[in-house]
């Protein structure tokens, strides 16, 4: 069994006390966004036969098709795109853009820079002459709505999208409510009736009771070893939106003249159908594993954000930690106490692309699962962690506490 320090055992019951609110929420929309699902795998009739492979072309394959159209309908979207073909979420939002966009056209960010990865799509993209402008909306890390408002008023530029990041990265904004999005869709549609707006919704899956497709935006794109994939999907991603768009995304990600209707899935449909069933439980188990972080953090006299009462628009949860040894303490602790590499010693390393050392701790069944618990910081000030994920409450917790007391030593030394 697991012995803990009795002061992070009393802080844990402490924890899981203030907690008790949350949870209730969490449940409530999981048992919500459950009921979706299984309606949509009513509607749509999915069956046995479903799971059954293809190979070569992936002509005519009805599984690929029907759960297509599971996700369709769970997302409120006209068409879908699930591929096992998506090598992540970097990917996905790759064929989205490249998909949609073409040459001369302009995009812009409202939620600021993208995501690291997307940095050389970013340059990439120059290439084509299409320019992907990101202005900083943000006013002490929160949307300023009337700064967007004039900006598009003023803007004397013929934007083809809009681009809208949900969940943060690396940075100390909030993420974004489907409230928010729901504002931002409205005041574009006031300059920008026509444009395209194409939601990075990674993280976000699953964790409100409607998702950005709901209301307003016209493409989210995500990738399936996150939310949607539940835990168990390997690889994968998706694209979901408008029919035409869906469409010239589809031709891009095959070939134009294909599109949707080729991709092998070679036995791959029942595990995607089975992620994404269990999907909603899996997101809740994943946010209450990071509200009981951020009340046990708070409780060790760290700043946490978001803080364990705030609403969630994502299953990202980072803390302060302050110093380098705190923040490879609890990438160690964590790592020790996780089911798959529990005594690999993960180390500050050079990653490619990075302006800091970077330290990451997965113990995943899928490599680079995100919804699987994990964590991850640079190397640099505040010496913050970045932790998400945790398919399983009971054992991401004694993960949590694992960290915790890896940090006590540290402190207590
Ligand atoms: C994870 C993530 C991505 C995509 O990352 P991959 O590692 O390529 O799947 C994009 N945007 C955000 C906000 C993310 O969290």
């Amino acid at each position: 069994m697991f012995n803990f320090n009795k002061k992070i055992l009393n802080a844990s019951e402490k924890a899981l006390e203030m907690c008790k609110n949350q949870f209730e929420i969490i449940g409530d929309i999981a048992a919500h966004n459950q009921q979706k699902v299984l309606r949509a795998f009513i509607d749509q009739k999915i069956s046995d036969m479903h799971f059954n492979a293809t190979t070569g072309y992936g002509y005519n394959d009805s599984g690929r098709e029907a759960l297509d159209r599971v996700f369709s309908q769970i997302f409120d979207t006209e068409d879908s795109c699930v591929r096992h073909n998506f090598v992540s979420g970097t990917h996905a939002l790759n064929v989205a853009l490249f998909g949609v966009l073409r040459s001369d056209d302009k995009i812009l960010s409202l939620t600021g820079s993208p995501y690291n990865t997307m940095h050389k799509t970013i340059s990439y993209l120059k290439e084509f002459n299409i320019d992907f402008v990101h202005i900083d909306f943000f006013n002490n890390n929160k949307l300023d709505y009337e700064k967007i408002k004039s900006y598009l008023k003023n803007s004397k530029e013929n934007f083809k999208a809009l681009y809208i990041q949900r969940s943060p990265g690396y940075s100390f904004r909030e993420s974004l409510t489907i409230n928010d999005i729901k504002k931002l869709v409205e005041i574009a549609r006031i300059f920008y009736p026509k444009t395209i707006i194409i939601v990075d919704n990674c993280y976000g899956e699953f964790v409100q009771k409607l998702e950005p497709t709901s209301v307003g935006a016209d493409l989210i794109v995500g990738s399936l070893i996150k939310n949607p994939g539940g835990g168990i999907a390997r690889t994968g991603g998706y694209i979901s939106g408008k029919k035409n768009l869906i469409e010239m995304c589809a031709c891009r990600l095959t070939t134009p003249g294909t599109g949707k209707d080729v991709g092998a899935t070679l036995g791959l449909n029942r595990e995607l159908f089975m992620g994404v069933f269990n999907a909603p439980q899996v997101v809740g188990e994943a946010l209450k594993t990071v509200v009981f972080a951020a009340a046990l953090c708070e409780l060790l006299g760290y700043e946490t954000m978001p803080k364990y009462s705030e609403i969630r628009s994502d299953i990202v949860q980072t803390v302060k930690l302050g110093s380098p040894g705190l923040l490879i303490a609890f990438c160690q602790g964590l790592q020790s106490a996780s089911p798959i590499d529990s005594f690999v010693m993960p180390e500050p390393w050079d990653m490619p692309g990075y302006d800091h050392q970077i330290i990451m701790a997965a113990g995943a069944f899928t490599q680079g699962s995100s919804i699987e618990l994990s964590a991850d910081a640079p190397l640099s000030e505040p010496y913050a962690v970045w932790l998400q994920g945790g398919i399983n409450f009971n054992s991401a917790k004694i993960g949590i506490l694992s960290a915790a007391s890896k940090m006590f030593e540290i402190e207590h030394k």
